[in-house]
């Protein structure tokens, strides 16, 4: 049995005050059976760790370094982030394989570098929405993956995968349960092909997951919670959210 896992990506929001407020919130809406996490911007890390103190949130970054130390202006290493209790990292996200051309490869020794530090990496994979109508979600999610199964070999089974449409993120369109629940089955055959413990991985969904429509795509079999941006913003849509996956 999977327990289940929300994990809300704030992006490039929030500002110290909004971000006292919104946790402040989360301490009373809470707790929930569910495994959840914050994603936060790396100034907030720090003042996040301290907020979730006794709370039942886990603390995790939006992004890290392939590299391990070094000269690398700019970037965040693994170790730094499992320094201030990062117990998670968003890493191949399409709003950084778009904006910021990280490739398969990169995203998969992201991936590395964070387990190499103990910190669990969310590996999203998606596809565009030009991908996704010329039928393409398969094989698209699978060349993703495969980056990483290869890069990673025997610790696959220690990541947790995000599957988010590209063309659902944040636009309002949301994968159908059923459509989700497909493409999250090919992921869990993927990753069964690789490792033994595929059947007790955690395989995420987003894309403009909000309260109303959370419950029926947490109950399809290979769904197991999900990666949440928008929505995670707002408190009272966040607690809904984690409190429909259990
Ligand atoms: C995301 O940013 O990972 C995401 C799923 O965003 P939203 O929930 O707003 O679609």
């Amino acid at each position: 049995m999977r327990k289940k896992l929300v994990v809300g990506n704030w992006k490039m929001h929030g500002s110290r005050s909004a971000n006292a407020a919104l946790l402040s919130a989360l301490r009373e809406a809470g707790p929930w059976s569910a495994d959840v996490a914050v994603c936060v911007p790396f100034p907030y890390l720090a003042e996040t760790a301290l907020a979730l103190t006794g709370l039942a949130v886990a603390l995790g970054a939006q992004d890290v370094s392939s590299h391990s130390n070094g000269a690398y202006t700019g970037e965040v290493s693994a170790a730094m982030l499992a320094d201030l209790g990062c117990r998670y990292v968003i890493v191949g996200h399409s709003e950084r394989r778009t904006h910021h051309r990280e490739s398969d490869q990169l995203v998969a020794d992201k991936a590395k570098a964070a387990l190499a530090h103990g910190v669990t990496p969310v590996v999203c994979v998606g596809e565009t929405l030009a991908e996704h109508q010329a039928g393409e979600s398969e094989a698209v999610v699978k060349r993703q993956l495969a980056a990483v199964v290869h890069t990673l070999a025997h610790c696959i089974g220690e990541i947790v995968v995000a599957y988010e449409p590209v063309w659902a993120i944040g636009t309002g369109l949301t994968a159908t349960p059923a459509q989700a629940q497909a493409i999250h089955a090919v992921l869990r055959l993927q990753l069964k092909a690789a490792t033994q413990k595929a059947g007790l991985m955690r395989i995420l969904y987003g894309g403009s997951v909000k309260p109303d429509n959370a419950v029926e795509l947490f109950a399809q079999a290979d769904i197991d919670g999900g990666l949440i941006g928008g929505a995670a913003l707002k408190a009272a849509d966040f607690a809904a959210i984690c409190r429909a996956a259990h």
